[in-house]
């Protein structure tokens, strides 16, 4: 039987310590809260780690944070040689925060490379230093430098970012929101996520289930640091932190 885990970070990205109870651990040593807010690999984004604290203030290090039989459950893997805690047991749980803001500023700023470069989606992968989005793009002539600059200017605007729950019927009545080619976003669960940049989301909306920081400066500077040919039709842009280092 699948465990559902209540998400916390779904609803917020900033808390970085919370209490929860175990329900399980499973037969691989990963262990299962009733809530949690240590975010699981999903939608490129890598799942997170952190710490779970017991009653007697010894640590159960968590390696890593995955989905189980279902996206509902939530598996904290821990580290070598770790305690297996009780079924019941109550925990305060830490997130490696430094770590996990790196990720919020790298995801949000994935979203603004699709705004810059609005087309077809068909991969991503979001990490503390580097990230990619590959698209579906004919060479259309686009540079490291323009894209850069196209960014940062919605980086310095400061547009807001939230999120706002829309149902699976309003999703099929604007199938334009939908940016990615191969991931279609799971329907059938009544109610959908979508990640909204800019007041009325002037600036975009699109289902995402990951974290992000809450407005665009707070991504601070980042730069293109390379548009790979993957393909005829397909473009790998790496987006990168600081400023583009001048040649
Ligand atoms: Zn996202």
């Amino acid at each position: 039987m699948a465990f559902s885990t209540q998400a916390v970070f779904r609803d917020d990205a900033y808390l970085r310590e919370t209490e929860a109870t175990v329900v399980g651990v499973n037969d691989r040593g990963g262990i299962i809260l009733d809530r949690t807010i240590f975010y699981a690999t999903s939608g490129g984004q890598p799942g997170d780690t952190g710490l779970l604290t017991r009653g007697d203030g010894s640590n159960i290090s968590v390696a890593a944070t995955i989905t189980g039989e279902t996206k509902d459950e939530i598996i904290h893997v821990p580290g070598l040689e770790q305690a297996v805690p009780e079924i019941g047991e109550r925990l305060k749980l830490s997130i490696d925060w430094p770590r996990r803001h790196l990720l919020m500023r790298m995801h949000a700023a994935c979203h603004l490379l699709t705004v810059v470069c609005p087309y077809p989606i068909t991969g991503a992968s979001v990490s503390e230093e580097d990230s990619r989005v590959d698209f579906d793009i004919p060479d259309a002539g686009f540079t490291k430098e323009d894209v850069t600059s196209q960014m940062m200017e919605l980086v310095r605007a400061n547009h807001p970012i939230y999120n706002r729950w829309i149902s699976d019927d309003e999703l099929a009545a604007n199938p334009t929101l939908v940016k990615s080619k191969n991931v279609r976003p799971p329907s059938g669960t009544g109610k959908i996520r979508l990640v909204c940049i800019g007041d009325n989301a002037s600036i975009d909306s699109q289902p995402c289930g990951g974290t992000h920081v809450a407005g665009t400066a707070e991504i601070g500077e980042i730069h293109i640091g390379k548009i790979e040919k993957k393909g005829r039709e397909n473009r790998r842009f790496r987006i990168r932190f600081g400023a583009m280092p001048s040649n």
